[in-house]
């Protein structure tokens, strides 16, 4: 039975920022191909719209009784003699827990799932409200408080301005300055809105459209001459950006070349009535944490995955040094079982559910034979994996990653972004490399196929016999028996009547 859980008691998208946050990727591309999202309201949704098209498509595809809300996966274990995974779930309402089996297992866990707050000290003395972008409470009411929000990257970006006019006043805290590229945050209008609402297939083309303009922008990830040229392209757009739209004051703190603006301002500890910088004490009544997820965690998780021999998955990525997977998803030892949108799978030039549907439709041609009965267990080759960790070691040297705390590196290695385009993965992904896998075969399906083998074997043996003596048989024909014609009269009458339209003169006789 197909069974689909999730934690929350809900369809939730994005962790719970959705109401303040916005896609950055066109909702055109933030979709599936084989679902079209009609709202034309916003060239890029907010979270909420794009919860509703994840519905749309769950009513569409008839999800609901399949889907399984309040259920936290706790653990999966490899039945090898049944060649099942055995897994461990917990209704989080009741606390029971129950156990399920399947015979193909997807761990869509997100990697941004585990909300990360700063380490400074003084954090648990606060006595206002602390909250973390992740989980914005129903009840958060920030109208005329003090607010502190702390970090600047895209989720503190959106909320900002999202909050700045109920508040009494807003204290960012950061690290580091960032680029701020401007977006068009507009909806739709003219013949774009009026095709995509009327014509046919028109969506489909500026889905293809858009999907290579972002992909051009990929080259901008490498390290070379053309990439650095469209590096230095894309900085004096941010640059310009930022100098039109914010204060001169703060111009210095906010360009990110500038050594200074990342320790202008620095946290020094929080205080039960605010935070403290240097000296300063800056009051607050709500501290809004704005400072990211913690990936690590999200692969070493509270979950334990149990493999071939009892390893576990965690055990497997100590072992290497860094979570890491297969394309982006299997993981040798851990037959029959996809990560989606896992290890090494991020694109930050493109959409998320595009990278998510290619590792689907990888998934689906791997696991046919399983589905279909012939085959129990589908598992990628050690050394092929390994090959793959080398060939992503080395696409990762010829690109820029973020920073050395970004939330792609883990264990000091870039495991978040895929080192090369959203095309790449979907070649890869649309055609895969059979020999780097490996089936395991029921007995029912072998002792098939060896009948069938043994019918074609006498087929094809029939046939060679049939052939032989039809061969042999012309080869017999003993051509002096052939007997001469040239004595009998060779004079034909002319027949009486032709078919019509054939006239007597064009017939010839001999
Ligand atoms: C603020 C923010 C903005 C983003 N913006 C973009 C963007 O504009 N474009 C883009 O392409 N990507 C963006 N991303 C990346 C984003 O992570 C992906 O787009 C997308 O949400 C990933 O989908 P997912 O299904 O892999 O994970 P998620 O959407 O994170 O879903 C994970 C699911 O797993 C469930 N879960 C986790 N652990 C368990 C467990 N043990 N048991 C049961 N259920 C569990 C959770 O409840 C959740 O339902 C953004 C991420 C964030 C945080």
């Amino acid at each position: 039975m197909s069974k689909i859980t999730t934690k929350y008691n809900d369809i939730v998208c994005i962790g719970i920022e959705e109401k303040l946050l916005r896609s950055d990727v066109p909702t055109i591309l933030y979709s599936y191909s084989f679902f079209k999202n009609d709202d034309t309201s916003h060239i890029f949704s907010p979270g909420s719209d794009i919860q509703t098209y994840l519905g749309q498509v769950i009513d569409k595809y008839n999800l609901h009784p399949y889907m399984s809300f309040s259920t936290e996966w706790i653990s999966a274990k490899w039945d090898e003699s049944r060649h099942l995974w055995v897994l461990e779930l917990k209704n989080t309402k009741t606390g029971e827990k129950i156990i399920h089996e399947c015979r193909v297992l997807y761990s869509a866990v997100g990697l941004l799932t585990y909300a990360k707050f700063p380490e400074i000290s003084g954090l648990d003395t606060f006595k206002g409200r602390l909250i973390h972008t992740y989980e914005w409470p129903e009840d958060v009411d920030v109208a005329d408080k003090d607010v502190v929000i702390i970090g600047n990257g895209c989720s503190a970006t959106q909320v900002i301005p999202a909050i700045l006019p109920e508040t009494k006043s807003i204290t960012q805290f950061f690290r580091s300055a960032q680029y701020f590229y401007p977006v068009r945050v507009e909806p739709y209008k003219g013949f774009i809105k009026w095709g995509l609402e009327h014509l046919p297939g028109f969506a489909f083309l500026i889905r293809l459209a858009l999907f290579h303009i972002l992909e051009a922008f990929w080259r901008g990830f490498i390290k070379d001459k053309k990439g650095d040229k469209i590096r230095e392209t894309g900085t004096a757009v941010c640059m310009r950006f930022m100098k039109r739209t914010a204060p001169e004051k703060y111009h210095s703190i906010l360009t990110p070349d500038y050594p200074l603006g990342c320790k202008a301002n620095p946290i020094t500890e929080v205080v039960p009535e605010g935070v403290k910088a240097g000296d300063k004490i800056y009051p607050a009544d709500i501290i809004i944490a704005a400072t990211g997820y913690d990936t690590k965690r999200a692969c070493y998780t509270d979950y334990t995955v149990q493999g071939r021999g009892g390893l576990t998955l965690q055990d497997y990525w100590d072992k290497i040094g860094v979570p890491t997977a297969y394309n982006t998803t299997l993981v040798p030892g851990f037959p029959n079982f996809f990560i989606l949108f896992g290890p090494s799978s991020v694109n930050g030039h493109t959409s998320a559910i595009i990278a998510i549907e290619n590792t689907i439709n990888y998934s689906m041609k791997l696991i046919q034979p399983v589905i279909s009965g012939k085959s129990q267990e589908v598992d990628v080759k050690n050394e092929a994996a390994e090959a793959y960790y080398k060939e992503l070691d080395k696409g990762n040297e010829k690109i820029v990653v973020g920073g050395c705390d970004s939330f792609y590196i883990v264990n000091g290695r870039n495991r978040g972004v895929y080192p090369w385009s959203q095309f790449h993965f979907w070649r890869r992904s649309a055609f895969p490399t059979w020999k780097d896998l490996s089936y395991t075969y029921s007995t029912q399906y072998l002792d098939k196929a060896r009948m069938r083998r043994r019918v074609y074997v006498i087929l094809v043996l029939v046939g060679i016999a049939g052939a032989l003596t039809m061969r042999n048989g012309i080869t017999f024909i003993d051509y002096d028996y052939i007997p001469d014609l040239s004595e009998y009269d060779r004079t034909v009458n002319e027949p009486t009547s032709f078919p019509r339209n054939l006239k007597s003169k064009d017939v010839s006789y001999s």
